[in-house]
């Protein structure tokens, strides 16, 4: 075998292979695997839209060993107990979490987590921690392989400190891009509405996602996807045309209300990368 050949079975064997099989309030579901498993991070849509658009990307449905829940609201939840029951998923979600959404999961199949400590499944690692929302017991996620990580960000009131920690030390991330200021405040929501989407635990607007990005951005960040778009009061076309503008090499995928996106490798860095930190430190707190 070449060396060219050895390092691109490598590159194959170290990656994450990423992508969005829909993203936004009528449905969220997001995949992270590697070549041998992989997890979900919510199960918004149905199962039978989750197993055709897996099928269509050609990913294996079988190489899915967990679901990770991030909050009770349907657009997150909706498809989550029959795919569990039909492939005998665990499903990690916390207490309060399983206890607002209601839903009816087998017992056996139910994980709790806590924020801040690594789920192993296989290969892959996925770590929670808290975000500004108003639900009962939200969390973001972060999940690793082989010195990547990936960040799940979406449904964030307030880009906390938190948040900033783990953006920094992702080489992918699904970053929410909810709203366009203008948009929303000119839109026909009611007053009460668009309080709570631009409050502090609603949704993260253009402007907020982007200054994450610029202002945060690691060197070794390769793709970054726009995420939970607002029907109403955004256009992915701006939303493109925003986050490209002040892009530096990082790639800017949308990802679709109405389909899955392409799936991403997202290669092992070449850079010298710090070990995963879980941990915000104190003294970033003392002086925030
Ligand atoms: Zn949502
Ligand atoms: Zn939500």
């Amino acid at each position: 075998m070449s060396l060219r050949e050895t390092s691109f079975l490598c590159n194959l064997f170290m990656s994450l292979f990423i992508t969005s099989l829909n993203s936004g309030s009528n449905g969220n579901c997001y995949y992270v695997g590697n070549n041998t498993e992989a997890i979900l991070i919510d199960a918004g849509i149905s199962c039978s839209e989750i197993e055709k658009r897996m099928k269509r990307l050609m990913l294996d449905i079988h190489k899915v060993k967990a679901v990770f829940v991030s909050h009770e609201h349907t657009d997150h939840i909706s498809g989550l107990q029959v795919l569990a029951k039909k492939y005998k998923l665990p499903v990690y979600i916390t207490h309060a979490t399983h206890r607002f959404s209601r839903l009816k999961l087998e017992k056996s199949l139910v994980s709790d987590f806590t924020s801040h400590q690594s789920i192993v499944i296989g290969d892959i690692s996925v770590t929670a921690f808290p975000k500004l929302h108003d639900a009962a017991d939200p969390y973001s996620f972060v999940v690793s392989c082989n010195q990547i990580n990936v960040g799940v960000f979406t449904d964030i009131g307030t880009p906390c400190e938190n948040l900033v920690h783990h953006f920094k030390q992702c080489h992918a991330a699904f970053l929410e891009a909810n709203y366009d200021d203008e948009m929303l405040e000119n839109g026909r929501y009611p007053y009460f509405l668009k309080n709570r989407i631009r409050g502090e635990k609603g949704h993260l607007s253009n402007k907020q996602a982007l200054e994450l990005f610029t202002t945060h951005r690691p060197s070794f960040m390769t793709h970054l996807f726009l995420s939970h778009l607002s029907k109403n009061n955004n256009c992915p076309k701006l939303v493109q045309q925003l986050f490209d503008e002040q892009a530096c090499g990082v790639k800017m995928i949308i990802a679709s209300r109405n389909e899955e996106t392409p799936v991403y490798q997202i290669p092992t860095s070449l850079n010298i990368v710090p070990a995963y930190n879980p941990h915000v430190s104190q003294l970033a707190f003392a002086f925030a």
